[in-house]
């Protein structure tokens, strides 16, 4: 509900509702039942949470030490979809926020990267980056952002157009990917936090042209501040036996540390970790996120009125937290005991302002990760490190001593290898024998698994196995010439830490919970993908799919 007006309606609406309500309760009982059932209304507010590289197996692997009124919450009281997955390569958080509101994998929207080689532009360009507009609350490039290069319609697009604009739909991460994919295009506004000297929540002329006085109170009250302190661990430190050893060569210490132990003296440390930025990287992301959300619930009165609200939150510092430690890390169960803190306090504040029946949620995961390789080694599973720059090196000899040519390569990047057209042109070389040359030359590459050229994607369909996953994060326009696929467990990465972007179960195995208004109880281990998760949210607010969607609404999750 958008201005004073619309709320002097709504009173007289609602006054007037609940007298004929009372009217209505008073009827005899048998007709009443069916229309009770037949007029169960929309939800008010939905609320989507992304959490940033969490895999499937978080849910069951802390499942004993989290609390009732969190991840539990929506296990149990809601739709736990046990087998669901990314459909695409490259599993990354622009692609994954992209595909899990357009419904539709990148070959659709665009979105084949957090970062790829514009091949008409020449240069490497960040997914949101976006020069015609300018930071809210922000001075710097990062308030330059919109969701512009995503091709598609979002669900949260469909709820705006469907409602006329009248829908309220609000974006929040600490990732400013992961506020604005999900936001869309139409929507009111996106909000994410910069770092650095800042420490504020800002946004970008693309949505509004300043920050709303709430918004701008938040960051005036310097909470920020406050969660620089000690990160040390929640429960004694010996409880946390789902996770390998605090000190071990496995994890990457914050500059200034000399290990990656607890506790994390954050006052100190961010003066070497680029001040609020540090933030981003420990469990206090997320909890500031879920303060800010929790304000724009209440000052945004989300949920308050007959048409439906959207609230997308991301939850990012998970996804900092994995990256420096690795997914088996006591930093990473800490983050996660701590997230399910912080979801409680959320959906008790939904319960307060929106009304428990009257809201829906869904949580998902934008991504997997891997476990870190070296560890992997050090239990004789199959892993290892792949060295980018001598590929690109050898690559770059091999074509030179083929067609005596430098320069037939512009880029190389996710695992793409864009050619130089107009070096191809030049020089009447055949993209085709050059994809063949470089594919039939690079599979016998240390630890490249297999390699797919334009031509193979382009010319039929797959049918299933990792060539399906390629072709549907495959985008005709902006994609490479060659791809290639890493063999299981070979990641190119620091020794530390984890990463993510392969097209194995550890990167596209990640939860899908569903909640509250209109959703089942249950569970399902039929295989899901997340490209059906907008489709789902568009049949329970009977509005129009987004536009590019390609996935289906998974019906026994629904009501009606
Ligand atoms: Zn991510």
């Amino acid at each position: 509900m958008k201005n004073l007006l619309s709320l002097i309606l709504l009173f007289v609406f609602l006054t007037s509702c609940s007298t004929l309500s009372r009217k209505r309760d008073q009827q005899p009982s048998t007709s009443s039942m069916t229309e009770s059932s037949a007029t169960e209304k929309a939800p008010k507010l939905v609320v989507g949470i992304v959490v940033d590289q969490m895999r499937y197996d978080y849910l069951s692997r802390f499942y004993d030490r989290y609390t009732d009124g969190g991840f539990k919450r929506l296990m149990n009281g809601g739709f736990n979809l046990t087998n669901n997955h990314y459909n695409y390569v490259p599993t990354y958080t622009a692609p994954g926020h992209a595909s899990i509101y357009t419904g539709t994998s990148p070959m659709n929207h665009g979105i084949i990267g957090n970062n790829w080689y514009d091949k008409f532009q020449g240069k490497v360009i960040y997914n949101a980056s976006d020069d015609q507009v300018s930071g809210v609350g922000s001075l710097s490039d990062d308030g330059k952002m919109s969701p512009r290069r995503m091709l598609t319609t979002t669900v949260t697009d469909q709820l705006e157009l469907h409602t006329q604009g009248e829908a309220k739909v609000i974006g929040i991460s600490v990732k400013d990917r992961g506020a604005i994919l999900p936001a869309g295009h139409a929507a009111d506004a996106a909000y994410w936090f910069e770092g650095g000297d800042k420490g504020s929540f800002i946004s970008s002329t693309f949505y509004l042209e300043q920050l709303p006085k709430w918004a701008a109170d938040f960051n005036a009250s310097r909470k920020a501040d406050d969660y620089l302190k000690a990160w040390n661990t929640l429960y004694p430190i010996e409880t946390y036996t789902a996770s390998g050893t605090d000190l071990n060569k496995f994890e990457k210490a914050p500059r200034g540390k000399a290990n990656a132990v607890f506790p994390y003296d954050l006052n100190t440390l961010r003066e070497k970790n680029d001040n609020y930025s540090l933030i981003k990287a420990t469990p206090y992301g997320n909890t500031i996120v879920a303060d800010f959300a929790i304000e724009a619930i209440k000052a945004e009165n989300m949920g308050k009125d007959e048409v439906t609200d959207f609230l997308a939150v991301s939850f990012s510092s998970t996804d900092y937290i994995g990256h420096q430690y690795g997914v088996n890390s006591i930093e990473i169960e800490d983050t996660y005991l701590r997230l399910d803190k912080d979801l409680e306090r959320l959906f008790s504040t939904l319960d307060k302002e929106v009304g428990e029946g009257n809201y829906t949620i869904f949580l998902t995961a934008d991504h997997g990760a891997i476990n870190n390789p070296a560890y992997l080694q050090t239990r004789r599973i199959n892993a290892g490190y792949f060295n980018r720059s001598n590929f690109r090196d050898d690559l770059n000899k091999a074509i030179l001593n083929k067609y005596g040519q430098e320069d037939l390569i512009s880029n190389i990047s996710n695992d793409q290898i864009f050619f130089n057209k107009a070096n191809l042109i030049k020089n009447n070389i055949n993209p085709i024998d050059l994809e063949n040359f470089i594919a039939m030359t690079i599979t016998d590459y240390k630890h490249i698994d297999k390699v797919f050229t334009r031509n193979a994607l382009v010319s039929g369909t797959m049918q299933d196995g990792t060539g399906k996953l390629i072709q549907n994060g495959f985008h005709h326009k902006r994609s490479g010439d060659v791809i290639y696929v890493l063999e299981p467990a070979v990641i190119s990465y620091s020794k530390t830490g984890s990463t993510h972007g392969s097209s194995q179960s550890y990167d596209t195995h990640v939860p899908l919970l569903f909640y509250g208004n209109g959703i089942n109880k249950g569970s399902s281990s039929k295989r899901t993908e997340v490209i059906d998760i907008a489709p789902t949210i568009s049949s329970l607010l009977k509005i129009g799919f987004p536009n590019g969607a390609t996935g289906n609404p998974i019906s026994e999750v629904l009501k009606h």
